[in-house]
């Protein structure tokens, strides 16, 4: 699509928003078309849909712009607190085919949700409060609204932990990130010496990617044992460049315009001691949102949602899984679109062998 059309379709898609917005209720809703409706409290609605989606980042949006691609009109929840997902409290985005120069993560989302709304995606801003999977068609309520849907993508995503100390918030993206592959590159972290956070493999692979850039990498852990893989754990030890801290915690962060150091505390001793760093990277694990879910899906045991191996299929048939929701390893933004194409042929094709009719759900 070239610069002009580009620009035309963001203020015609600006306005509908606006239109939606304006007409007030709990819940709004997105359309590329004339909003077909809102809802308020006092006036809760249902909605029928083939293939309902939850989520807003690229797993949720790649899966709507597939799913609408091929006239399965989807409706997209996309929560209301932070719609986005984790891309949005990244500052550049460098590792996502397409954008050479980098792309703000805030950018990235608004483009693939311009894409979404461009093909006929309804985007409703609410968050989903409960599921009831029992049936078909499946109920998903938020607060006000609820859609009967066909066909599910949960794409909800998961949520890395943060630690929380004076300066944790202040060098927050100035130096202090939970993503390596993510900010590692960037040019404050170059050959100077970094911290992460963490003893399981998460952190363990984030040490391991850093010493690209890093001088030399701190690995901070509150007990003298690690909890990640063995062969995680001799990866790490053997790299000359990576450096144990053991039974340490971060009570501080400081610094001028970015971070300068980091203030630990031993937790056997007490003592307080001062380590200079660039970076610090929390590696203490992630929260996948699947809480709504009610246990109606099974959950592995850090309560991710179980996918057949090469499928995205869950354990309950016609409900799809897609993004960091179900994927622990990778975590990445392209491997999460990936998914959610997986997930919309998924579910087109399980739509197809349900023979769901064009105009059943209408
Ligand atoms: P884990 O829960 O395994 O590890 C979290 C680490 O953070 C633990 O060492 C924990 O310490 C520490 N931690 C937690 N809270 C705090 C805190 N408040 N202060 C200081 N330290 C804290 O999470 P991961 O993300 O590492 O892994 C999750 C799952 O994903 C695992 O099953 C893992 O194997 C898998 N995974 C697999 C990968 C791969 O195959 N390549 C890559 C990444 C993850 P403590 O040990 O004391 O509890």
């Amino acid at each position: 699509m070239g610069g002009r059309c580009y620009s035309k379709l963001v203020a015609c898609l600006k306005k509908t928003r606006l239109l939606a917005a304006a007409a007030g209720g709990a819940a709004t809703i997105y359309s590329s078309s004339p909003v077909a409706a809102t809802s308020s409290d006092e006036n809760p609605q249902t909605l029928k849909t083939r293939l309902c989606i939850i989520g807003s980042g690229p797993a949720a949006h790649t899966a709507a712009i597939y799913a609408a691609r091929a006239y399965l009109h989807p409706i997209l929840f996309e929560g209301s607190a932070a719609p986005g997902g984790q891309l949005t409290t990244t500052t550049s985005v460098h590792n996502f085919p397409g954008f050479p120069d980098g792309i703000p993560g805030p950018d990235l989302v608004d483009r693939f949700r311009t894409q979404s709304l461009s093909f006929g995606t309804q985007i409703i801003t609410d968050t989903v409060a409960s599921v009831d999977l029992s049936a078909s068609p499946f109920k998903i309520s938020s607060r006000s609204l609820s859609v009967h849907a066909d066909s599910l993508i949960i794409a909800t995503g998961a949520t890395a932990r943060r630690l929380h100390f004076p300066g944790s918030e202040l060098f927050w993206n100035r130096g202090i990130s939970a993503c390596a592959v993510c900010d590692g590159a960037s040019p404050i972290f170059r050959n100077r010496p970094l911290a992460v956070v963490g003893g399981g493999d998460s952190a363990m692979e984030e040490a391991i990617f850093l010493t690209r850039y890093g001088s030399r990498v701190y690995v901070v852990h509150r007990r003298d044992a690690l909890r990640a893989s063995k062969m995680m754990q001799s990866r790490a030890m053997a790299d000359p460049k990576i450096e144990m801290v053991w039974n340490s915690e971060v009570v501080e962060a400081y610094g001028d315009e970015v971070l300068g150091g980091l203030k630990l505390r031993n937790v056997v001793s007490g003592e307080v001691s001062e380590l200079e760093v660039s970076g610090l990277f929390f590696g203490v694990g992630h929260d996948p949102a699947t809480e709504f879910l009610g246990g109606q899906l099974e959950l592995d045991s850090d309560g991710y949602v179980v996918t057949r191996p090469g499928s995205t299929e869950t354990s309950v048939r016609g409900v799809f899984a897609a993004g960091d929701v179900q994927d622990k390893k990778y975590r990445q933004a392209i491997t999460a679109a990936g998914s959610g194409c997986m997930a919309a042929l998924d579910a087109e094709h399980y739509l197809q062998e349900l023979g769901v009719q064009e105009k059943k759900s209408d």
